[in-house]
């Protein structure tokens, strides 16, 4: 009868589209956070500034300074600058080298955010074969919740030791010849510990479809651009909706036999020379680094305002483009 038919996305859109012209909350001008009417309505409240995700490297650019990452939404043209001037002193030439060293780069037309997520997940079913098969593989996309929130990132490099250990590694090019201070490597333990858990996750199978469908906001039933699915069947996955390939892609890893991340390994190498610096071996204490990204995530969640540095680590404001207009910085200066 009428009363059970299913209600199709037009109509749901519409209701949801009603729903929210009904509702008294407000969107938040300056975070975009609408926390109050998304809980109402059953929704995942999005982050700080409307994001939806959030990426490793952004978390661990958090663990240098936070106020230091708003500024870089806040002022997004000292951003760019500084993010040119850093990769002049370090290595995109090194990272791609490497990254051509095992396979081909190639451009591909995305059209829509689903098409974007697609060609992370034909990447890594390219590449789960030949890591199962005990290779070498670089530039492994990941993603899935922790603490609640979607994270994604690239790991640059899995490879099996002599052990048969699975070793995930991270590579790091430094302007000095020399290892990094302790402020900078925290960043960096962070980084990878954030890596093994979401690759952990994946290939335990907890990663689920409408975990994905959900926090980021997609559609299953959409077609793929030409140029994805042309790539999809190049290695062979002949799909055409997102949620064909999301299908694939989980059946994909619970039929697999990868295992979880053995080791964490930083590999430092100089910008100028391209020479070996060093190798230092990351030890995961999964309850710590939890709790460390918690901390982090209550600032997107909205829970609280972002902090700069502390007093005894000023030094790295020396060194920061927004040093002049920090009021962080500001107060520090002038004293309480
Ligand atoms: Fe952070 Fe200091 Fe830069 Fe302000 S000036 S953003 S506190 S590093």
């Amino acid at each position: 009868t009428q009363s059970n038919s299913p209600i199709t996305f037009t109509e749901s859109l519409h209701i949801t589209v009603e729903k929210l012209k009904k509702s008294p909350v407000k969107r938040n001008e300056e975070t975009g956070v609408k926390r109050k009417r998304d809980a109402e309505d059953g929704h995942i409240p999005p982050l700080r500034f409307r994001k939806l995700h959030l990426s490793v490297s952004l978390l661990s650019e958090q663990t240098w300074c936070e106020k230091k990452v708003v500024y870089g939404f806040l002022k997004p043209q000292i951003r760019r600058k500084e993010k040119q001037r850093i990769e002049l002193q370090t290595g995109t030439s090194i990272h791609l080298a490497r990254e051509l060293e095992v396979h081909d780069v190639m451009p591909i037309n995305i059209q829509t955010h689903e098409d974007a997520v697609a060609i992370s997940l034909i990447n890594m079913l390219h590449m789960i074969p030949s890591l199962e098969s005990g290779q070498c593989v670089r530039e492994f996309p990941v993603l899935g919740i922790v603490e609640g929130v979607y994270l994604k990132g690239i790991i640059d490099e899995l490879s099996y030791n002599q052990k048969g250990e699975l070793v995930l590694k991270e590579l790091k090019t430094r302007k000095h010849d020399s290892l990094p201070g302790a402020a900078q490597a925290l960043g960096h333990r962070f980084q990878v510990g954030l890596y093994k858990l979401l690759f952990d996750a994946l290939v335990r199978g907890e990663v689920k479809k409408e975990h994905i469908l959900e926090h980021l906001k997609l559609r299953a039933s959409l077609a793929l651009g030409t140029e994805v699915i042309t790539h999809a069947a190049n290695v062979g996955i002949n799909v055409v909706t997102f949620g064909e390939l999301l299908d694939a892609f989980l059946l994909t890893l619970s039929c697999s036999d990868l295992p979880c991340v053995d080791v964490l390994q930083l590999e430092y190498c100089h910008q100028g020379s391209s020479s070996f610096i060093g190798t230092v071996l990351v030890q995961f204490d999964e309850s710590q680094l939890r709790a460390e990204l918690r901390g982090f995530l209550e600032y997107w969640r909205g829970l609280r305002e972002p902090k700069g540095v502390d007093i005894e680590e000023a030094w790295k404001c020396t060194s920061c483009p927004y040093e002049e207009i920090c009021d962080w910085r500001k107060k520090q200066i002038s004293g309480p």
